[in-house]
């Protein structure tokens, strides 16, 4: 049974091969100076900078340069952004690159008039934007695709001092004002970015998917998300700039966490929560941190809740359920994922990313349990989790 919900999602989505020339028709809508918020450089040589600073100006903007935003943006570096918008009384932020550029840009967006420390208010105590305080719009232009931050109010803050890696999903006022999604942004991306992206996308899914036994039009849109990811995927790994395949998996990214598959729904989130204590401790890439601890963790939940695995094994991987019980149903669909995995080629294991044996308590410690899977962990499960996941 669906749960009550309200359904709104603001942001304004500019989607295709021209997408950027949008620019033109939403930055005359804010103020006079923009915070140009970007990573490590890609932007510059993929040639997407220059584009973007002659938009700008062509607009009569003011351009602010906020480079140098890391994957898995920092605490400090929040504290950076905010005293650039500050010093410069920025009126707009355009973030230009992936998830964490799209987060860091709303982290600071509502940072920027809140009176306390925005990492106290909003991680630790995990408090929400208070009404009266006045959020800069942000807008995004997307070159990497995984996150669903283009479309989301969600923004992930690193702190490597305390070891914490967490996420607040933030309400409607957080999202982007718009997004624009050119799939042949993506093409420059080096694989291990990409395959990252496509596990995240799917990890999304499975994070909605795998939770609840009620029978929910969203379950039914889900597995048609991964039936489409993992289709494009296959030919995305061999053809890069296959412009279909690419431009259906930026589309499902979207789709996977927008918020609209959630709704009227109970979700996990487990995996995502072991995979940012991965990454609080080895600042490893995002997805691969969560293809790292998946299949040990799902293989654990798997008992508590059979029906929906098998479900996903069946109308997701095609398995044949005849002659064969449910859980060897159940156990099929995860092999079918194993092997999908590996050929897509996301890391499998928590070594490969940096993780050592002395390492494991810690990672306990940095943990947050969530309560909507079919299994509320205990520490001890936690640290067989993250044991399984080190082979
Ligand atoms: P990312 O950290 O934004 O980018 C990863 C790498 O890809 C960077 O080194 C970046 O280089 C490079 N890159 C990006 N676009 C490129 C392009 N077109 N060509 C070449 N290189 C490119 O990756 P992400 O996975 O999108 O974001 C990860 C962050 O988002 C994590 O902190 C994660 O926890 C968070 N997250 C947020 C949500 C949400 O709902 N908001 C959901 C899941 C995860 P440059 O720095 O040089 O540009
Ligand atoms: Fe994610």
């Amino acid at each position: 049974m669906l749960g009550n919900f309200v359904f709104s999602n603001p942001t304004k989505l500019y989607f295709g091969e021209d997408s950027l020339n949008y620019l033109n028709e939403e930055l005359p809508k804010y103020g006079k100076n923009v915070q140009l918020v970007y990573g490590g450089g890609s932007i510059k040589k993929n040639g997407i900078y220059d584009k973007v600073i002659d938009i700008l100006k062509a607009n009569g903007k003011a351009i602010f340069e906020d480079g140098g935003v890391m994957p898995n943006p920092t605490v400090e570096k929040l504290y950076e952004g905010v005293r650039i918008a500050r010093d410069n009384q920025v009126d707009f932020i355009l973030a230009v690159g992936g998830g964490s550029c799209c987060d860091y840009a709303k982290a600071v967006s509502i940072s920027v008039n809140c009176e306390e420390d925005p990492w106290e208010k909003y991680y630790l105590k995990f408090e929400d934007v208070d009404m009266d305080t006045k959020i800069i719009p942000v807008g995004c232009v997307l070159t990497m695709v995984g996150t669903g931050s283009e479309m989301n109010g969600g923004a992930v803050i690193t702190n490597h001092e305390s070891k914490l890696k967490i996420g607040h999903v933030f309400g409607e006022r957080v999202f982007p004002k718009f997004a624009v999604l050119n799939p042949a942004f993506t093409y420059s991306l080096p694989k291990y970015q990409m395959t990252a992206g496509f596990y995240d996308i799917m990890n999304h899914i499975c994070e909605q998917y795998f939770s609840g036994e009620d029978d929910n039009t969203s379950d039914y849109l889900m597995e048609g998300l991964m039936r489409s990811l993992i289709y494009s995927s296959r030919i995305a790994v061999k053809d890069p700039e296959n412009y279909e395949a690419r431009s259906n998996i930026m589309w499902t990214a979207t789709w996977a966490l927008n918020t609209l598959v959630a709704m009227g729904k109970s979700t996990d989130w487990m995996v995502h929560m072991l995979g940012q204590a991965v990454g609080a401790h080895t600042d490893a890439t995002h997805g691969m941190t969560l293809s790292a601890v998946s299949l040990p963790y799902y293989r654990h939940i798997m008992p508590y809740g059979l029906a929906k695995f098998k479900r996903f094994a069946e109308c997701v991987w095609n398995i044949e359920p005849e002659g064969k019980s449910d859980r060897e149903i159940a156990e099929e669909g995860l092999r079918a994922m194993e092997a999908w995995m590996s050929e897509i080629g996301v890391a499998m294991n928590i070594r490969e990313l940096g993780v050592t044996e002395d390492m494991l308590e810690n990672l306990v410690k940095s943990t947050l349990v969530m309560e909507g899977g079919y299994k509320v962990l205990t520490q001890e499960e936690i640290l067989e989790i993250f044991k399984e996941s080190l082979q």
